[in-house]
C-alpha cells in the first residue's frame, strides 16, 4: 500500500453471530486493535448493529452492515435503508459482495444502486467486484474487473469518491481458503485503479482505497498489504477470531 491512501481493514462476518455473541467478539477485539494505524471496521448482519454500535462505543472500530436497499423508504419488505443505518450508528456498508451477486440476484445495476443511495446518505460504500475461476481462465479477469468498477460507479461524482472503497474479491478465493497470490491481488488491484483512472483521472484514483479479499488471514496478510495497490482487506473467516483479525490489523498499521 502505499502512504498516499489509507488502508482499512474491515470485518465481514456474512451470517455468523447473535447480538450477545457480538458484544463478546467486540470486547475482545477492542483492546488488541486499539493502537491501530489503519481504520478498523467491522460489517455485521443488520441484527447486530445495535449490540455491535454500543460495544465499539469509545474504540477505533466503527461498525458497517452488510447490504443496503436503493430506495429511501417503501413496500420493501425485509429491506433496510441507508438513513436507516445512518440512524443507528453505521458508517460503512458492503455493497455487491460475490455472494449476493450469485445468492441473491445481485447485477451491477443493483450494486450501482445501492452505491449511490449509500452514498448519498453519507456512508462509505465497500463495493466488491471480483472474477470467477471460469472468467479468470477464459482471460477476462481485467475486462469483468474494468467493467464492474464503472458499473458500479455510473453516476458517483468526482468529489464523492472519498465514500468508495473498491474491494477486490477473487471468487474463487471467498472463503474457499484459496488465496490470491500477492501479484495476482497487486494486479487484480491495479486493474481496478486504471479503471478509476479511466474515468475521473490518474489524480485521483490513486487516492481510492482498493482493498483485497478471499481467504486473507493472520498468515498471508503481510505480504498481501505490502503489495503497492493492496490497501488493506476485506475479511470473512478470519475476522470472526480477534486474534486474527488484530493480526492482520497489525500488518496493514505497518
Ligand atoms: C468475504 O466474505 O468478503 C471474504 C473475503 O471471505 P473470506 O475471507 O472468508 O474468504
Amino acid at each position: 500500500m502505499k502512504d498516499c491512501r489509507k488502508a482499512v481493514i474491515a470485518g465481514n462476518w456474512k451470517m455468523n453471530k447473535t447480538p450477545a455473541e457480538t458484544t463478546a467478539l467486540i470486547n475482545e477485539m477492542k483492546p488488541l486493535v486499539a493502537d491501530a494505524k489503519c481504520d478498523v471496521v467491522l460489517c455485521v448482519p443488520f441484527i447486530d448493529i445495535a449490540a455491535a454500535v454500543e460495544a465499539a462505543k469509545d474504540s477505533n472500530i466503527k461498525i458497517g452492515a452488510e447490504n443496503v436497499h436503493f430506495k429511501e423508504s417503501g413496500a420493501f419488505t425485509g429491506e433496510i435503508s441507508a438513513k436507516m443505518l445512518v440512524e443507528a450508528g453505521v458508517e460503512y456498508v458492503v455493497v455487491g459482495h460475490s455472494e449476493r451477486r450469485q445468492y441473491f440476484g445481485e447485477t451491477d445495476q443493483t450494486v450501482n444502486l445501492r452505491t449511490l443511495a449509500a452514498i448519498k446518505e453519507g456512508l462509505t460504500a465497500i463495493v466488491c467486484v471480483g472474477e470467477t475461476l471460469e472468467q479468470r481462465e477464459l482471460g477476462y479477469t481485467e475486462t469483468l474487473l474494468k467493467y464492474q468498477t464503472k458499473m458500479a460507479l455510473t453516476n458517483v461524482a468526482k468529489e464523492d469518491l472519498d465514500k468508495i472503497i473498491i474491494a477486490y474479491e477473487p471468487v474463487w478465493a471467498i472463503g474457499t481458503g484459496v488465496t490470491a497470490t500477492a501479484d495476482q491481488a497487486d494486479e487484480g488491484n491495479g486493474f481496478v485503479r486504471e479503471a478509476i483512472a479511466e474515468v475521473y483521472g490518474k489524480e485521483v484514483a490513486e487516492t481510492v482505497t482498493i482493498q483485497y479479499g478471499g481467504s486473507m488471514n493472520a498468515k498471508n496478510a503481510d505480504e498481501l498489504v505490502a503489495k503497492e495497490n493492496v490497501d488493506g482487506g476485506l475479511i470473512g473467516g478470519a475476522s470472526l477470531k480477534a486474534e486474527d483479525f488484530s493480526i492482520i490489523v497489525k500488518a496493514a498499521s505497518k
